[in-house]
């Protein structure tokens, strides 16, 4: 049986170049870049220079680069460490009802724990927010607000450099999570107008557990963990260097593969989108047609559950998604496919495919020749 991935929004494999380039840190060059000696020196050297080329490929400045342990981080920190230390010009924010888990909850935290107050703007039935609500939505008091860039769930790209528009007019905070997007489509924090954006490697072929947060110039912001003055004193913690360096090289790779990737990824991808509604009846197409990541196909089956058709195409050797790992194996139906106004019972039969580096017109030829018997099987 075929072993087949199509789940690359949930992670992706390292890429061999990346790993080849990490491995020297683990041994001969496995200095703390804390420490004054030669070993320390060689790791903070890797180091920086692993911030400087991150910052280059974002358009940011190296200063402006901390490095966390991965995007979950980066939010929490983004919210928690800016709307504390900005609470005395005011205790609101604004998000988006499509938000990520690691926004949703630091802001649902500040509400409950901290006396802010959180709007949550809509979106279309494609998952697209109107900046016109993003200015409507901005008061005085209004200290932050999160849009992300690209949709874990559905793929929809955000029109974030008119939201940053707004934010840059008003003088509102504004930051992006832009995990989905890094690496995949080009992102410059500049032409965002973002404050503060998120990241994680392991999204674009780099190791799990490093990611980072841009902060733009002298933005204010807490520290998020307390202990050694690392990362200029935002964060302590011993620096993960080998992740840094596997972080900066695959971003550095995703540069060089871009264009091409998208091309082939989004050939294979409108024949998903455009053959499984042809090929099966009762389905949904979710996420917007052109504001879209050029690897995703989502879909809503009617009477099927989402989870019996992931076991099942899993038992096929294919791995998909129903949307976010981060909600599956929960009954609820996804915040996401709620806000794009799906009713409940297609929102649970919801089918994520996502596409990358390796995937093959094979791979989509077989799971296309698995899904109607699947699903005609799971509906009898
Ligand atoms: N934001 C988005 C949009 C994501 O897709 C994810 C990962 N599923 C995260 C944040 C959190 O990233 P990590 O798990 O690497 O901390």
């Amino acid at each position: 049986m075929p072993k087949i991935y199509l789940d690359y929004a949930s992670t992706t494999p390292v890429d061999p170049e990346v790993i080849a380039a990490m491995i020297p840190y683990f041994q001969g060059h496995f200095g703390n870049a804390s420490s004054p000696h030669a070993y320390g020196r060689d790791a903070h050297q890797a180091l920086e220079e692993s911030r400087e080329c991150l910052a280059r490929l974002i358009g940011a400045q190296s200063r402006e680069i901390i490095f966390t342990s991965g995007a979950t981080e980066a939010n929490n920190h983004a919210l928690l460490g800016t709307a504390r230390v900005h609470k005395d010009k005011g205790k609101h924010i604004i998000i988006s009802a499509v938000e990520h888990h690691s926004v949703l909850e630091p802001a649902e935290y500040l509400r409950k724990n901290e006396g802010f107050e959180v709007t949550v703007v809509g979106v279309d039935q494609h998952g697209l927010v109107d900046p016109r609500e993003i200015a409507g939505a901005i008061r005085e008091d209004t200290v932050l607000v999160a849009v992300m860039c690209a949709s874990n769930e559905i793929g929809t790209v955000q029109p974030i450099t008119e939201i940053g528009a707004i934010t840059q007019k008003h003088k509102v905070l504004f930051l992006v999570d832009a995990v989905q997007a890094v690496g995949h489509i080009p992102i410059d924090v500049n032409e965002l107008k973002a404050d503060l954006l998120s990241l994680s490697a392991h999204k674009f072929y780099g190791p799990k557990g490093i990611g980072a947060l841009f902060i733009r110039g002298e933005t204010d912001i807490a520290p998020f963990l307390l202990g050694g003055d690392q990362e200029g004193g935002r964060r302590a913690s011993t620096q993960n260097v080998c992740g840094a360096v596997g972080l900066a090289k695959a971003l550095e790779m995703c540069g060089q593969w871009m264009k091409r990737e998208a091309v082939n990824q989004t050939k294979l991808r409108n024949r998903l989108l455009s053959e499984v509604p042809r090929l099966i009846s009762g389905v949904k197409v979710n996420g917007h047609k052109t504001h879209r990541l050029p690897n995703n196909a989502h879909f809503a089956f009617e009477h099927i559950q989402g989870e019996s058709l992931l076991m099942g195409l899993d038992q096929s050797g294919i791995a998909v998604s129903m949307g976010s790992a981060c909600t599956a194996g929960a009954m609820e139906p996804s915040h996401v496919l709620r806000a794009i106004g799906l009713p409940d019972e297609l929102a649970m039969g919801a089918l994520r495919v996502t596409l990358g580096r390796w995937t093959t017109t094979e791979q989509i030829d077989y799971f296309l020749e698995q899904l109607p018997a699947l699903v005609k099987n799971l509906r009898a």
